[in-house]
């Protein structure tokens, strides 16, 4: 088996790194902080601001809009910033990804397969959430919203410089964000692994992060506050981000796209709800059997079970049934699952068995 393994990312691990944020600054004369609402009315910007220079731009949504990339982009070229601070959730990791290379309209390559320039300017990510580990990835997942498109733009230019992961800013997630970002990271650890695109040094990642998470996602889910529990999840989430970046997610990503952009299902939750599915749709696939044994499951049904038990045990939903799902609902999110990311699947995935699935969630 040939393979190659890449990962740029220094990596900045631990409680309280944050306050290294300063040090890491020397060689740049203007950053900006892009960031989220939520941290300028809780005092975080503030108190990054009475420590370091910069410009800020907070205008970031979840699933984040191009019109949004687009904005922070001319606020970028218009300031003149050499480097972004990230400081959120996956939302505002991938913004800064794509607002880096400053191009009038991202929209010229959100879906079209047209590669993204080399120039950039640096990131500096810092995740709040234990979910995307877009804080090592070279992947920038937006939405359209005027035309129902949710994709990722996939290039080497948008890997992070530095990850500044402080498990501490993670505490403040509310307990239903805890758990979608949570489970997002077992889908990145579990498709990763049996991704077409596996190999060694992935798997070893995928399987310590999913093993993580089945222990200390109800462990967060519980008690917020329970900072070790916070420090594994934060764990989970980034070797789960270098678990899936180079293999590629698969057949539950790609149905999450249409789950969230039609119906506004949060990403992790999108994922997870038809991982338990492929997990018995890929039974039949070796790396499937093996993986649930490294986990120690006695069968792939077990494996599966377990998921959907985990689903509920931190409150996710299992279904769709709220959305009471008509024929032509199901036709539209069938057409949609066919992201790229389904071929990645280790078993083809045919429209017959996307009719099941959905049908299975109405
Ligand atoms: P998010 O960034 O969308 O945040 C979810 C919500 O939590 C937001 O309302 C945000 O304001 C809030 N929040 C975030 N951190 C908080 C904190 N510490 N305290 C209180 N509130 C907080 O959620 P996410 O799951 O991290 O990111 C999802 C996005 O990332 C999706 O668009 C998804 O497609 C994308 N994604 C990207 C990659 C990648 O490799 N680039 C991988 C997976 C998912």
């Amino acid at each position: 088996m040939n393979w190659n393994y890449t990962q740029p990312v220094e990596i900045i691990f631990g409680r309280g790194s944050l306050l290294k944020l300063s040090g890491l600054l020397n060689e740049f004369k203007k950053p900006i902080i892009v960031s989220e609402e939520y941290f300028l009315k809780n005092g975080l910007i503030d108190k990054i601001l009475s420590a370091i220079n910069a410009d800020v731009f907070t205008e970031v949504s979840p699933n984040p809009d191009v019109t949004e990339v687009n904005k922070c982009s001319s606020q970028i070229r218009k300031n003149g910033n050499d480097v972004i601070i990230a400081i959120g959730g996956g939302s505002v990791i991938d913004l800064s990804k794509s607002a880096s290379i400053t191009v009038e309209d991202i929209r010229e390559y959100h879906g079209t397969g047209k590669n993204v320039p080399d120039d950039h300017i640096p990131i500096i990510a810092v995740p709040t959430t234990s979910g995307t580990g877009s804080e090592v990835t070279n992947a920038s997942v937006l939405t359209d919203r005027e035309i129902g498109k949710k994709a990722p733009i996939v290039s080497g230019s948008f890997f992070p410089k530095i990850a500044l992961v402080d498990p501490e800013l993670t505490v403040s997630m509310p307990q239903k964000v805890t758990a979608s970002t949570g489970i997002d990271v077992l889908c990145h650890a579990v498709e990763g692994y049996w991704s077409k695109g596996h190999q060694p040094i992935c798997d070893a990642l995928a399987v310590r992060s999913a093993k993580l998470v089945f222990e200390y996602l109800p462990k967060v889910y519980d008690d917020p506050d329970d900072i070790e529990s916070r420090e594994k999840m934060s764990e989970a989430s980034l070797i789960g981000g270098l678990a899936f970046s180079l293999p590629k997610t698969t057949s539950s990503h790609a149905c999450s796209f249409p789950i969230t952009s039609i119906y506004n299902v949060p990403h992790g939750e999108a994922c997870s709800l038809t991982l338990d599915f492929f997990a018995r749709v890929n039974a039949v696939d070796n790396r499937t059997v093996q993986l649930a044994s490294e986990l120690g499951f006695g069968s792939v049904e077990e494996f599966a079970d377990a998921i959907s038990e985990l689903k509920k045990r931190v409150g996710l939903r299992t279904d769709l049934s709220e959305f009471e799902l008509t024929d032509e609902n199901i036709d539209e999110l069938v057409k949609k699952s066919h992201h790229p990311n389904l071929l990645n699947n280790p078993v083809e995935i045919t429209d017959e068995i996307l009719y099941e699935l959905y049908n299975n969630l109405r």
